[in-house]
């Protein structure tokens, strides 16, 4: 059985205007997985041909890592072109969609166009387990970890023990792109995102697949984590240890400078990072459905054990 053939990924990269976001596909001997279908539905519909140029198997379920529309407004087409999969996130990021749902399905569309953004996008049922299995692939399960901290509450990492290769969703961006730090509000939910980080150092991974990325670019794990390291390092100096909450011309300019190979929507990185911890900034409150200071380190980090315990 451990002779079967490795999974093999591959990656859709979305339009700039689609934020650069990563879909991935799982092809397995028989079937195929896809991982976070894109924001916009052009964006989509080039998955779907992707699909079709890498693999004829069945793609038997689309998972999703985390609850931001760019992560699954456009699964419509997917499915459509795939009936026969199912559409499936772990229960933390269903309640995620959930609770945002009814505001972003009027706001997208208003930004995009209806043409560009569906006004119905399909919610992902719950998937209630910790890993699946392809058919044919018995030697090369994927786990689910999660719930852990990205740019968001409540990811789930997608971990290919045997190909060692994981699917991260926001808990990582590429060196690429500016990351998303607008819902770190506070020192407790930087410091779980920067335990998810060690965790998916600690799998050793080969390939870190991130959740955005521009295109022309290609994944390299040791710098896109050198680079979420840095990134979340300034964030913590300038921001949630600053001694005097500083312009929000001074924090734009600040990461804009310390990322210079980041060109990309900088006005929505920036612009909603410098606006939020500014001074005198506009927060996007109609961003703010999670309540996202309430969660303290004992739940966010719930999964360390015995850390009290005397030895
Ligand atoms: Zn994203």
């Amino acid at each position: 059985m451990a002779s079967s053939p490795e999974l093999q990924t591959y990656t859709h990269v979305s339009s700039e205007k689609g934020l650069s976001s990563v879909t991935t596909l799982i092809v397995g001997q028989k079937a195929a997985v896809v991982i976070d279908p894109p924001f916009l539905i052009p964006d989509a519909r080039d998955v779907v041909s992707m699909i079709k140029d890498k693999t004829s198997n069945p793609v038997v379920a689309v998972f999703v890592t985390h609850h931001h529309p760019d992560h699954y407004f456009s699964a419509n087409p997917i499915l459509e072109a795939f009936p026969e999969a199912k559409f499936y996130a772990h229960p933390y990021v269903r309640d995620g969609i959930d609770r945002e749902y009814d505001e972003k399905v009027v706001y997208w569309p208003k930004v995009f166009g209806e043409e560009n953004v569906p006004t119905n996008p399909r919610k992902p049922d719950v998937y209630n387990y910790s890993f699946f299995i392809l058919p044919g692939d018995e030697a090369s399960p994927v786990a689910l970890l999660g719930p852990v901290q990205g740019d968001s509450i409540d990811h789930t990492l997608f971990w290919l023990p045997r190909e060692r290769v994981v699917v991260t969703g926001d808990a990582v961006y590429a060196r690429s792109t500016h990351a998303w730090v607008e819902e770190i509000e506070t020192a407790d939910i930087l410091h779980a995102w920067n335990l998810t980080l060690l965790l998916i150092e600690s799998l050793n991974p080969a390939k870190i697949i991130a959740g955005h990325i521009e295109q022309g670019w290609e994944f390299d794990a040791k710098k896109d984590m050198e680079h979420m390291h840095k990134y979340l390092d300034l964030f913590e100096q300038k921001i949630t240890n600053a001694r005097k909450k500083p312009t929000v011309e001074e924090l734009f300019e600040t990461f804009k400078t310390a990322f210079p190979e980041c060109v990309k929507n900088l006005d929505f990185f920036l612009g909603h990072l410098s606006n939020n911890f500014g001074e005198g900034g506009k927060v996007w409150e109609e961003n703010r459905h999670h309540n996202v200071a309430g969660r303290k380190r004992d739940t966010l980090e719930g999964f360390l054990l015995g850390m009290g315990a005397s030895k």
